[in-house]
């Protein structure tokens, strides 16, 4: 006989959008299952660059309108998570700096000034010389401006691990999923001979989600993948740089991020145009060796000589793109008891789970008696790709 098991909740994926809306559920009062098949937050969470976006970068190419508040109010969301004092308690995770920099280099500042002036950006955005400058552009042959965002960056291996511990108890490693039915009604998903029974289900499952979809014979939401091949520098020259250096187009032409390895040393990884479009056709040495060069024309003060270097191949998942979807907004279906959907970015996490909240909120889904969980066999934490990439 399967073993059941009743919850409030049952959520499938355990990256920031699961593992961010189980311990929220949690904290308030519902019962909850996360169901992972591979390793917490190894999808695309701990590959993500970890940047809280408020949206500046969006408005930069006039696309900050009213759909533009939900990612304007993540930076303070996660601030005071990361305080204590918000909707989860994130205190013990490392924040990697307190801002995030726009770079604009050489002749792209004068448009950048009257930009910068505007109303659309005024008050969130300073321009920083000298000594205010982050420490791997303080060089004296640094050329071009750079202004100051208030968004974050977090360390993803810290964030995955506190957010495992506020789920304790409830992280199910399961591979087999299947469809609980009852009546014609779905009422469950049966997860490794477990049926498990929930008042509502969420499919937070990244890229692992239509697969999902389809199993549960289940249409919409269309899913899209953005593939992206993004390189890690790693070595004693480098020193700490968040910033998106800005080109001529409406992506930045490198984003990059700095990380702590576990031996100490820094990491470069650098997203942003430089993984994209022609990159992904890209060999590892043709990619490693355009990013070299980008270095190379943006600080050629850089010693890349003892650098160790590595490429990544990952693919953003998302709802496929419609004229309703908007890039700055967390994207969730309902379809009855089932929920589904994609957070878009790490930074939207909170605006997923309150997505979810609303549509509890809306089918009066309370938080109803149990039996006690059984013990659950615990999924492992994943690792960040600094971690197994590099020397
Ligand atoms: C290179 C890169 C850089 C990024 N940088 C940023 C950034 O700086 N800031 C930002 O805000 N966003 C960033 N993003 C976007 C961000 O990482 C994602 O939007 C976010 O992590 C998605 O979270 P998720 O929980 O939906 O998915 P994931 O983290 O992919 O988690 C989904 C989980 O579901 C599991 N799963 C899949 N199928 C099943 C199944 N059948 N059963 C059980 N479990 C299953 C997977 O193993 C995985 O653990 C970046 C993305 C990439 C790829």
């Amino acid at each position: 006989m399967a073993e059941v098991v009743s919850t409030d909740v049952l959520i499938v994926g355990a990256g920031i959008a699961g593992l961010w809306l189980n311990a929220r559920l949690r904290r308030a009062g519902y019962s909850t299952v996360l169901v992972e098949n591979a390793t917490l937050g190894g999808g695309q969470s701990l590959k993500s660059q970890g940047i809280i976006h408020g949206g500046t970068k969006y408005a930069l190419h006039g696309a900050l309108t009213g759909a533009s508040e939900a990612i304007a109010d993540m930076p303070r969301r996660w601030r005071e998570a990361l305080a204590g004092d918000g909707e989860l308690d994130l205190s013990p995770v490392r924040l990697l700096s307190s801002a995030h920099y726009l770079w604009s280099p050489g002749t792209l500042a004068g448009n950048l000034t009257s930009f910068f002036a505007s109303k659309a950006v005024r008050g969130r955005v300073d321009a920083v010389k000298g000594e205010q400058l982050p420490p791997a552009l303080q060089h004296p042959k640094f050329k071009g401006k750079v202004y100051r965002l208030a968004e974050l960056v977090v360390d993803t291996p810290s964030l995955i691990a506190r957010l495992a511990e506020l789920g304790a108890g409830s992280l199910l490693r399961g591979d087999q999923v299947t469809a609980l039915h009852e009546g014609g009604d779905l009422v469950g998903l049966a997860v490794d001979g477990r049926n498990i029974r929930a008042q509502r289900i969420v499919l937070s499952a990244g890229g692992g989600t239509a697969h999902l979809l389809a199993a549960l014979g289940v249409k919409e939401p269309a899913m899209q993948r953005r593939p992206l091949h993004m390189v890690l520098a790693k070595g004693t020259a480098l020193k700490p740089l968040y910033a998106h250096c800005l080109g001529g187009g409406p992506k930045p032409r490198v984003t990059v991020t700095t990380h702590p390895a576990a031996d100490g040393q820094w990491v470069w990884y650098l997203g942003g145009d430089i993984a994209e479009g022609d990159a992904v056709g890209r060999t590892p040495e043709q990619q490693i060796a355009a990013a070299q060069r980008e270095l190379a024309d943006l600080m050629p003060w850089l010693d890349q000589s003892g650098l160790h270097w590595a490429t990544l191949r990952v693919d953003r998942a998302e709802p496929a793109q419609s004229g309703l979807v908007r890039p700055d907004n967390a994207f969730l279906a309902d379809q009855g008891r089932l929920l589904v959907g994609w957070p878009t970015k790490l930074a939207l996490a909170p605006d997923f789970s309150d997505r979810v909240f609303a549509a509890l909120e809306r089918d009066h889904i309370r938080p109803q008696p149990h039996p006690a969980l059984p013990a659950l066999p615990a999924p492992a934490l994943g690792q960040a790709p600094w971690e197994t990439l590099l020397p």
